[in-house]
């Protein structure tokens, strides 16, 4: 009786041993197929401009002899060559925040920086669309983690605010702290998105409008660094919006612990 308890038990950890193995394979096929799809989107990606490029070269090339085809070349060489330098930026940022150990190498930070520097370097592309940034809420908060990561994030949270409205509307940025959370939320009286897109937007490179979103020097990325950044520092980003009315993305942080004294007496920076 003895020996079937330990075949019958032999079995098991064998059955079990090989549900882990091929657990473990199916993750590694899954990862497998992420990467060799976001090396194809990449590709895809890139010849966009490096074709463009290469293209306007030839007609400057060919057109030494008219100072205004020269000009308007050399213009549109300048906006691909823009928009293949946003690409490459945002492509290393997203390699680097999967090497990023945030919890490892974080720091506490004052979400209220993170908000003030996120602003001042989104003043002028506001200003370029006369769309007033209006900040709103404090809170005596500090969180954990990687500053300029999160400056990043909140940015181009603003910056699409920014590039997805109108023009002389206002963006509203929202910061508050509950039950040791800190939430900062960015609102815009914009397009809006559907329930569809709303489903899609944080997909690497997934554009409503790929057109519009080039034309504006999107690549497509954004979402999809803030959401890595986020849940990276252990938050989440969520997204409200309507067609038509606007959107309201929010993103919640845990709060370090011993920050929720009322004045903020112990919000001190280490
Ligand atoms: P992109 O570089 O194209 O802006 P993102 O990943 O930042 O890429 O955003 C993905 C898509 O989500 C955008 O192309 C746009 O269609 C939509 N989107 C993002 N933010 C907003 C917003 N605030 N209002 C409306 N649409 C937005």
């Amino acid at each position: 009786q003895g020996t079937i308890v330990v075949q019958v038990r032999a079995a098991v950890i064998a059955e079990e041993y090989i549900l882990l193995l091929a657990d473990d394979r199916t993750e590694f096929t899954r990862t497998e197929e992420v990467r060799n799809d976001f090396v194809a989107n990449v590709s895809h990606e890139l010849k966009t401009p490096v074709g463009a490029i290469s293209l306007l070269a030839e007609a400057l090339e060919s057109s030494a002899d008219d100072p205004e085809a020269v000009k308007r070349f050399a213009k549109r060489m300048h906006k691909e060559s823009t928009r293949l330098a946003a690409l490459v930026q945002d492509i290393i940022e997203l390699s680097r925040l999967q090497g990023a150990n945030v919890a490892q190498q974080g720091r506490p930070v004052d979400i209220n920086t993170v908000v003030s520097e996120a602003v001042d370097r989104s003043q002028l592309p506001a200003e370029s669309k006369n769309i007033q940034l209006v900040v709103g809420g404090h809170a005596n908060a500090m969180v954990y983690g990687d500053q300029d990561l999160l400056v990043t994030a909140l940015r181009n949270l603003i910056d699409n605010a920014i590039r997805y409205s109108p023009e002389n509307t206002k963006v509203g940025i929202g910061i508050r702290s509950k039950d040791g959370l800190v939430a900062v939320s960015v609102t815009d009286q914009g397009e809006g998105l559907s329930p569809e897109d709303q489903e899609r937007v944080f997909e690497r490179f997934y554009r409503v409008d790929a057109a519009r979103s080039r034309q504006t020097g999107g690549t497509g990325l954004g979402l999809s660094i803030v959401k890595h950044v986020i849940s990276n520092h252990g938050g989440e980003v969520t997204l409200w919006s309507q067609l038509g009315k606007g959107s309201t993305f929010t993103i919640r942080l845990p709060e370090m612990e011993g920050q929720d004294d009322a004045d903020g007496a112990g919000a001190g920076k280490a």
